[in-house]
Formats: C-alpha cells, structure tokens, sequence
C-alpha cells in the first residue's frame, strides 16, 4: 500500500476500479492492497473498521452470538459503516474494497503487541464467523472453492452405509436427518477442533463432518492464517516505525476509541473541590476512584497517576485555579512544602491547562490509552483496575465497594476474557442499579457524564453556585486540534506532545 501526502490528495481515489480483485464479499485477506491511497481515505477506513470491531465485540459480550437479535445489530452497525453485509449477489465492491484495506490497516496497527493481536484476532473471527454463516449454501461452496478449502462430500451410497455410525458420532443428529444433510470429507488436521469436541465421525484418517459444522474448520483455517500473519506483520514492525507519516497514525489507532476525547471542558467550573470526594464514590469509573482514595491517603500521587487523575479532573470541570487549589491541599499535607510545590507541581499543571511551555490544551486519557500504555509499577496507581490488578485484589476491592458476589463473578468473567471496558460497564450497572447501561464505554469521563447524567435524572452536571472561578480562556488554535470526535493525524499530535508534558511531571 502506498499513501499520499493530505494536502495533495483530498478524498479521492487514486487507482481505478479493480472489481476483478474481490469475487467474493468474503475474504481471507491473503494478499495485502497494492493500490495507492490517500491518507484521509486511510484514516477514515481505519477509524469505521475500528468501530465496527468495537461493536463486534459488545455484541459478543451482551447477546449470544448467532440469534437473531445479535445478527440484525451487527447487520445494521455494517450497512451503517459501509461494509459488506450480504454476500456475491450485491455489487458492493467498495464495500469489498473498503473491507480489505481497512482490515490490513487494522492489522498493522494491531500486530503492535500480544495484547492487541489477541484483541484483534478475537474481533475478526467473530465478524468472519458471522458473515460465513450468513451465506447461502452455494455462495459458501464458491467461497470455500474461492479459498481453496473444497471438501469432497462424500456419495449417497457411503453416507448409506456409514448412516449408523455417523448419527451415533455427530451429536444433534438422528438417521433422518443424516439422511438430510451433506457430509464432507476432511483432513483431520484441518478438524482438530471438531475432533477434541468428539462431534465427528473419524475413519480412515478423516473426519466426517457435516455441513453445518464446516463453518468450524473454515474459521479454524481462518484463525491459523491470521495469526501468523499478524506475528509476520509484527516482524516488519521496524521497517513501518520509520515511516514519520504512518507511525503516529498507528499508534494513535491501537490506543483509540471512537467517541468524544473530553477535551473541551464544557462544565469547566461547574464542580466544586468540596464535591469531589461524594463524585468519587457515585461517578468515578474504578480507575479515577482508586487515584482518587490513594492521594486522599498518601497525599501524593506518582508522575502516572498525575496525569491520568489531573487530566481526567479536568475533563470533568476542574478549573486550572481549582486544580492547582485541589493539588496543593492535598500534596503540602504530605512530604512536600507549599514552596516545593509552587515551582515544580504548579508549573505541570498549568502546562497541562495549556498555560505553559508549547500551550496544549492536553485530552483526558481514553479507556485504550490506559489500559494499553504505560502500565502501572509498584507503588503506583494509575492504569486500568480491570486491567492492571491482580485478579484476587480486584475481588477484595469490588466486594469493599459492596458489589454483590454475583455482580463480582460476572465482572471477573468479563475480566478473564480480557474485555476490560465491558467489565467497567458492568460496574457501572451493578453501582447504578440499571440493568443495561445504554452505551458503549471508551472513556472515563464518559463514565463520568453518564452516571451524572443517570442520577440527576437526565440533566447536566448540576452548577455550583460558588464557584472558585473560571477564569480558563480556550486557546481557539487547541480547540480545532482537540475537538476532533475521532482519531485523526492531529489528535496523534497532541498524543506525541504529551511525551513532551510527561517530562514535566517525572518528580515524584
Ligand atoms: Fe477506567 Fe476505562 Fe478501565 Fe473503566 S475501563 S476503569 S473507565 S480505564
């Protein structure tokens, strides 16, 4: 894949149609694109696949995969996105274009590290899953021809003769429905799964399976295939760090979510100091409560919670005057001299209100960011609870917060599957006593809203009448780099700038 420059190439196309590349609505990804795209076409493919998958994942997690109800949200979520959503019978080819680049560009972001390959193989072959099944049956024996994975069913007269012993090894099957069904053929290599699960009949070295278990072995195809080549892709890692136009987008996609990033500080000065410790306790999402119970504790809060915490306050309504206020009380409690403070802490946060060095107006920190960044070390706070904490420390924690012992199963289930967010979510219904919480979480601060949102019975954060000032101007130029509502070049600027804040902020 080649890429031109933003300025040059708005949204257009840069290579003709090539139809003939996708035959089919589903695909392999075998071959990376070769055409020349622009970097907006590349960016916003990127951001849709993104979102997709992050829906893909919800819906595994709330629905059971293969009814109804989840087939129709995620058949509605790929009409939405512009992805392929039926099969050959559609001319969909920019569908099928849009597909296969943002699948491979995904893949480069996502091969970064095991957590996100794991991620990334896990969205993937559900949505793969899905759109195999919804496939007539021709349509997937031209596919499976397409991909060469062709199994050879076998004749009438051996499923005649094999009948008994195929309906006593294949569970769910009577005579008359192996009577019924096609039965093919297949390599045991290629049916290792269906063989483990004792759900085929074996003989002679194959498997006999029939045809609505084929979808097993052509996602187990599917998934060998993809992992290896995303520890491949992973290899080439170097080579694509020393392109200074892609790195920072790739960085940016993996640490990403698709939502608000809270930059514009829409409730600045609405919140008092005297309210946060009753905020920390109904509205804080588990990381901000734990930040929030250390520094009341220790009166001090490494670099990592610093950031994570400070940005996160002023995300919700801190102003930099009630910030400085907010962190000076706290900290001249502890080891630190009110002098100390006011020329090394002071400076920090005033540079991350944008007040000082290069003027950033810095963004709360997104869900990704902190569970994939900079993970906490001993003595440190920050990171994601549902991330980061031992699994037996969660436990305690969630049942010191009077969860119920059900609620904390469910939470660890989520946490064993490695979906952190929707493990929060889940907090979040069972402290707010809702049973579904109606949106799809990325961010703290989104916590934060929602829940101030649910309690005030759909009204905004309630105004302090006395208020310690809002005395913040926004810098217009920040504003148009931080408003962005989705992951672009700019925000990845802002991401790179930030390394520049956090050596600020190395006192502990
Ligand atoms: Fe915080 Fe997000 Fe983790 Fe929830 S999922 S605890 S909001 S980082």
């Amino acid at each position: 894949m080649e890429f031109s420059s933003r300025a040059r190439q708005k949204h257009v196309r840069l290579a003709g149609d090539r139809r003939e590349q996708y035959p089919h609505s589903l695909q392999f990804y075998l071959e990376p694109p070769t055409e020349s795209i622009s970097l907006v076409e590349f960016e916003s493919f990127a951001v849709d696949r993104l979102k997709l998958l992050k829906v893909v994942e919800n819906l595994g997690v709330s629905y059971v995969r293969g009814t109804d109800e989840y087939k129709s949200k995620l058949e509605s979520e790929l009409r939405k996105l512009k992805f392929p959503y039926k099969a050959l019978a559609e001319d969909d080819y920019e569908a099928r274009r849009k597909d296969h680049i943002s699948h491979f560009i995904l893949r480069l972001a996502y091969c970064q590290s095991e957590d996100l390959r794991r991620w990334f193989l896990q969205q993937e072959m559900d949505l793969f899953r899905y759109r195999f099944n919804e496939l007539s049956g021709s349509l997937m024996q031209k596919f499976l021809e397409h991909v060469n994975l062709s199994f050879e069913a076998i004749s009438e007269d051996l499923k005649n003769e094999l009948a008994n012993e195929l309906s006593v090894s294949t569970p769910g099957f009577s005579l008359t429905k192996v009577k019924e069904q096609m039965f093919y053929k297949v390599g045991l290599a290629d049916a290792v799964d269906l063989f483990r699960a004792r759900r085929v009949f074996i003989k002679d070295g194959f498997a006999f399976v029939p045809f609505k278990e084929i979808d097993v072995i052509v996602l187990n195809n599917y998934r060998t295939k993809l992992s290896k080549a995303l520890a491949l892709t992973a290899r080439s890692l170097p080579s694509i760090q020393s392109d200074e136009r892609l790195q920072p987008l790739l960085n940016h996609l993996s640490h990403s979510y698709v939502g608000p990033d809270y930059s514009v500080q829409k409730n600045a000065g609405k919140i008092s100091l005297d309210q946060i410790d009753a905020l920390s306790v109904k509205s804080f999402p588990l990381c901000m409560r734990q930040l929030h119970r250390a520094l009341r504790d220790s009166h001090h809060l490494r670099h990592g919670g610093r950031m994570q915490y400070g940005l996160f306050l002023k995300g919700i309504g801190l102003t930099l005057e009630q910030a400085l206020e907010f962190w000076k009380k706290e900290f001249i409690r502890g080891k630190v001299d009110a002098d100390k403070f006011d020329k090394g802490y002071a400076y920090s946060i005033r540079h991350s209100y944008g007040k000082e060095g290069k003027r950033t107006d810095y963004t709360p920190y997104s869900c990704m960011k902190i569970i994939m960044s900079n993970p906490p070390s001993q003595g440190d706070y920050h990171g994601c609870p549902f991330r980061h904490s031992d699994p037996e420390l969660l436990k305690q924690k969630l049942q010191s917060y009077k969860i119920s012992p059900s609620g904390i199963t469910q939470v660890l289930e989520l946490v064993k599957g490695m979906h952190y967010q929707l493990a929060c979510q889940k907090y979040f219904e069972l402290t707010h006593d809702v049973d579904d919480i109606g949106f799809s979480l990325n961010h703290p601060n989104q916590y934060f809203t929602e829940s101030q949102k649910l309690l005030s019975g759909g009204r905004e954060v309630k105004k302090e009448s006395n208020n310690s000032g809002n005395f913040q101007q926004k810098n217009n130029s920040q504003e148009s780099i931080n408003s962005s509502s989705t992951p672009t070049s700019s925000s990845a600027k802002a991401d790179t700038e930030l390394e520049g804040l956090e050596a600020y902020f190395t006192e502990d």
